[in-house]
């Protein structure tokens, strides 16, 4: 599944006519592809999805949905909308699938607005412990029209206390329980959340916007069995263009339609739900297992040789994508070793480890992922490295340009597809 590299329809047309734009693009390919990017919720897309996305597609109007649209000119659209909506039921054994959500923090809007009333109350993972602005944060239309109560992990094993959910959802009987997060390394327990929500008569709504790829994959068990409502993004570990998506029980079909069009967003993107149909084959197809099980893998590799380094994996490892690094004991902020690691060349992001005594701009913690690396076609070997690396440009910041050399003897080899065109 090595992709080559593909700049849209005619770059050159691009270069001739708007020089200073197509410089930008080049910068940002020469960035892309110069450095190692362990970003966790990024990945480096193929060149079909980039095709349908650089599409004449985006000049079509279609608000509505296949065969009900308030605009002429449908039918060629209405295509690529049922084939994406067709694709995504069957990847993910889903009753109904929405592609229509410009993006993650859309896709839930939509489906809290599917849920619930202002004022409402939902259960959802703190942000501080894992969870996503967009689970009830206060600088968030979530954490300001709902009724917000937070969960988060245990202090001892850092990982979710289902104890604790149900506790919390027997007390404050929630309307929606929200499980799924943005920095949480392990696998959640579905099946608890299902329980728990039956117990209190609340919808369950899980946030895979991270994990869907690995699920479409297989290298991790699937939310759709257990939740009420799914979202999703389709740009992350799913090597899909940026967007969003809600799959949904046929019960919930017509309200999560209703939320998305007309109440959050107006016309859709046909371009990108084009994109997002190519991604869903492109998912279905058996290397694509192979692609999610070896990017669970390469986590686990990059955890283990930040450990080895002195770098603790909060919850002690990952079964996912990503892992949570504490910095604490080698006394160095999440910032500062962003910053260094930046230096050289390797990007990735400070994130608030759980409990953490430092405010969310400094951080004591690191969150690292290997969509990318392993799109690049590296394996656990190369992540040992990379991990060794990575500890290397934190503890010796004066070694940065050494570090950065033998970063770019890594990514010559394992190219992304944009390192050339
Ligand atoms: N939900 C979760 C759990 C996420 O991790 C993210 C993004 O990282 C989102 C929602 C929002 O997605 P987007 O950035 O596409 O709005």
């Amino acid at each position: 599944m090595r992709a080559e590299p593909f700049f849209g329809p005619d770059f050159t047309l691009l270069q001739r006519q708007d020089p200073e734009m197509a410089q930008i693009l080049l910068d940002e390919l020469e960035r892309a592809s110069g450095g190692l990017q362990l970003i966790a919720s990024e990945n480096f897309t193929s060149p079909a999805v980039m095709a349908a996305l650089g599409s004449t597609l985006t000049n079509k109007y279609a608000e509505g949905y296949p065969g009900r649209r308030y605009y002429g000119g449908c039918e060629v659209v209405d295509r690529a909308e049922r084939l994406a909506i067709d694709r995504a039921r069957r990847l993910f054994a889903a009753e109904h699938a929405n592609v229509q959500p410009h993006s993650g923090a859309s896709a839930n809007l939509a489906a809290y607005a599917a849920l619930l009333q202002p004022g409402d109350t939902m259960l959802a993972m703190a942000l501080p412990h894992g969870g996503h602005l967009t689970h009830g944060s206060k600088v968030n239309f979530s954490g300001r029209w709902f009724d917000v109560v937070s969960y988060g992990v245990r202090r001892d094993t850092e990982q979710i206390d289902y104890d604790e959910v149900r506790d919390l959802a027997l007390r404050n009987q929630p309307k929606v329980i929200v499980c799924g997060a943005t920095a949480y390394p392990r696998l959640i327990d579905f099946s608890a959340f299902r329980g728990i929500a039956d117990e209190v008569g609340a919808w369950l709504l899980a946030d895979v916007a991270h994990t869907i790829g690995l699920m479409a994959g297989g290298a991790i068990p699937s939310a759709v069995p257990y939740a009420d409502v799914v979202t999703f993004t389709t740009h992350k570990a799913l090597r899909g263009p940026r967007g969003g998506g809600i799959l949904c029980t046929a019960e919930l079909a017509a309200r999560v339609d209703r939320a998305v069009f007309p109440f959050v967003q107006g016309g859709p993107l046909m371009h990108a739900i084009a994109a997002k149909a190519v991604a869903f084959a492109e998912a279905a197809a058996p290397e694509f297992a192979g692609y999610t099980q070896r990017v669970v893998a390469n986590a686990k590799a990059l955890c283990d040789s930040l450990a080895a380094e002195g770098m603790r994996p909060v919850s002690g490892g990952t079964d996912s994508h990503l892992a949570l690094i504490d910095l604490r004991a080698i006394e160095v902020t999440g910032a500062e070793a962003e910053k260094r690691c930046a230096a050289a060349g390797i990007t990735l992001n400070r994130n608030a480890i759980p409990y953490d005594p430092e405010p969310a701009s400094i951080t004591s913690g690191l969150r690292v992922g290997t969509p990318c690396v392993t799109t690049q076609g590296m394996g656990p070997e190369q992540l040992k490295e990379v991990g060794t690396l990575v500890a290397q440009a934190i503890r010796y910041p004066e070694n940065a340009a050494e570090v950065q050399e033998r970063v770019s003897g890594m990514v010559a080899i394992h190219k992304p597809y944009l390192s050339e065109y």
